[in-house]
């Protein structure tokens, strides 16, 4: 492995690198802006339906406002009318309080303020000149009216709903009236109680001075709330909806509306955890829906980067071995289906091309000599170990030009090339096609003959000497040479004492008088 595939980050890894990384920024980004969205649209909602439910409240609260105030002037001109008759005004209180059921007590007081009748008797209050607020209050307007909440005579805190009676002859005798408790079981608790969920939704009532006049905490109910932003709205607008807090400092979503005739608001509204706590199964359902979807296309990611990077990573490797003889054939295998990975692969089998051209030529030029294109010892080296390998039989001819001195001397040492050119071509001309044939020295050759033994190398020495012999050398005109033969393993197992005895036959001819062939016998 090269320094640089140990530091580097492959393409695969790279491209999936980019592409997860890019893929979780969009996911995280999907869940964020649906988060954001989901939740804005879950408060928009509670908001929106609070705000319906308090104005559905409100309307029909003042539907019962003013039918409880049609009840009351009916009574009023009924008691006007037998104003002097007590059993009347009883029968008139009694009838008020239990075919209405509006009222927690009904009484009639005259134009002081005292009780002429009541019902439930049990108030034990007739007789009695009342200096409550609400009696005091509606004897002064002399018109129909609806207290404040305050605390009455036998303890209860309520409000008064009254209306005055005037006598036929015109005069003011008084008012009929009703109560509504606002601690107790009242009307009111009938017409607002029901929104009560698990959740921790509630409905209140304030009336104009902020004091509350229902509440589902009656420990809440008579308390001025003059730090309640929604409440203070209602100076402002007659409805609406608000992010607010409650006493508890939780945070609620609030719809709020008016009733006209009284001027109480009444707030509809819902812990904002309760809206939100859909939040988490609506994000576990988007995650669950999207997850499969990334999960796929990732795997469909990690595949293509595969596909893309395989080709480049393929031409990589064999470029880390270029020189290897199987190289070439892997580049050629690597299926570059685009146009850079086909691009390089192209350059590079040509590159690889000519690489094991120089090659195979530097081999050659290592084992060749150049002048006569014939083996040098380093190919003879070569042969001479393969066959020793085999255990092939081989036979040496060793062979050296007669006086060549002599014609360097004469013609030049150009000529003197030619002849050795020449000679090397006889040479190539008597031999077979496994014959090696090397110059292993200025003009001393050796032609090694596999499978052959000493009397056929003599032979074909013989053959080669006769054609040199008989051969013109252009400007050297005539020239001869001597050759020895030796046969391993016959002369000898070393190889070496072989071609040394090689060398001692062409010797031997030399002295004999050249031209001639002498083999080790
Ligand atoms: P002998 O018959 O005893 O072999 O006599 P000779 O003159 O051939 O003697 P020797 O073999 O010792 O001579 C070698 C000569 O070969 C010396 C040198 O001038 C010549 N020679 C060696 N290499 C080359 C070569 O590459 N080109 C040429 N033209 N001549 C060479
Ligand atoms: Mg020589
Ligand atoms: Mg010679």
């Amino acid at each position: 492995m090269t320094y640089q595939s140990i530091t580097r980050i492959d393409l695969r890894r790279l491209i999936l690198a980019l592409t997860i990384a890019s893929a979780l920024i969009s996911l995280a980004n999907t869940f964020y802006a649906s988060h954001q969205v989901q939740r804005q649209h879950l408060i928009e909602n509670t908001l929106e339906s609070n705000h319906a439910y308090a104005t559905k409240l409100a309307a029909s609260t003042e539907d019962f406002i003013s039918g409880v105030q049609q009840q009351l002037k009916f009574s009023a001109a009924v008691i006007a009318a037998n104003f002097q008759n007590k059993t009347i005004l009883e029968s008139e209180t009694k009838r008020l309080r239990l075919q209405t059921d509006s009222f927690n007590s009904v009484m009639v007081i005259n134009r002081y303020a005292e009780v002429l009748a009541t019902s439930p008797d049990t108030l034990q209050i007739k007789g009695l000149t009342l200096e409550t607020p609400g009696a005091i209050e509606a004897i002064k307007n002399k018109k129909p009216s609806i207290s404040q909440p305050y605390v009455s005579t036998a303890g209860n805190l309520l409000i008064f709903i009254s209306h005055p009676i005037i006598l036929e002859s015109g005069e003011y005798a008084g008012a009929v009236g009703g109560t509504i408790y606002l601690k107790q079981a009242s009307v009111l608790n009938r017409l607002l109680g029901k929104h009560y969920y698990n959740d921790g939704s509630y409905i209140y009532v304030a009336d104009q001075n902020k004091r509350i006049i229902y509440h589902p905490d009656i420990d809440r109910v008579g308390i001025i709330a003059d730090d309640n932003s929604v409440i203070d709205n209602f100076s402002k607008q007659k409805s609406g909806k608000a992010q607010t807090k409650n006493s508890q400092g939780t945070e609620m979503l609030a719809g709020y509306a008016l009733v006209p005739t009284t001027g109480w608001g009444i707030v509809a509204q819902r812990p904002k955890s309760a809206t939100l706590a859909a939040l988490d199964s609506l994000m576990l359902e988007v995650i669950s829906k999207t997850l499969p979807i990334a999960l796929l296309s990732l795997l469909m990611i990690w595949w293509c980067a595969k596909l893309i990077s395989n080709p480049l990573r393929k031409l990589a490797d064999s470029a880390d071995a270029m020189d290897k003889p199987e190289t070439e054939k892997n580049i050629q295998d690597v299926k570059s289906w685009y146009f850079e990975s086909s691009e390089l692969k192209r350059v590079m089998l040509t590159g690889i091309g000519i690489l094991h051209k120089n090659i195979n030529k530097l081999k050659d030029d290592v084992h060749t000599d150049p002048l006569t294109g014939l083996g040098n010892r380093r190919s003879m080296d070569l042969a001479l170990s393969s066959w020793k390998a085999t255990k092939t039989s081989f036979s040496v001819l060793a062979i050296d030009i007669d006086f060549f001195k002599h014609v360097n001397d004469t013609f030049g040492h150009d000529v003197g090339d030619i002849v050795l050119q020449k000679l090397a071509q006889h040479m190539r001309d008597v031999s077979r096609a496994d014959d090696v044939i090397c110059r292993i020295g200025g003009e001393e050759f050796l032609m090694l003959l596999p499978s052959t033994n000493a009397q056929i190398a003599a032979q074909v020495a013989e053959r080669l000497r006769a054609l040199v012999e008989s051969s013109a050398f252009d400007a050297a005109g005539k020239i001869t040479i001597s050759l020895g033969v030796a046969n391993w393993p016959d002369s000898s197992n070393e190889i070496v004492t072989v071609l040394k005895a090689a060398d001692e036959m062409l010797y031997k001819a030399k002295k004999s008088g050249r031209n001639r062939v002498e083999v080790l016998s």
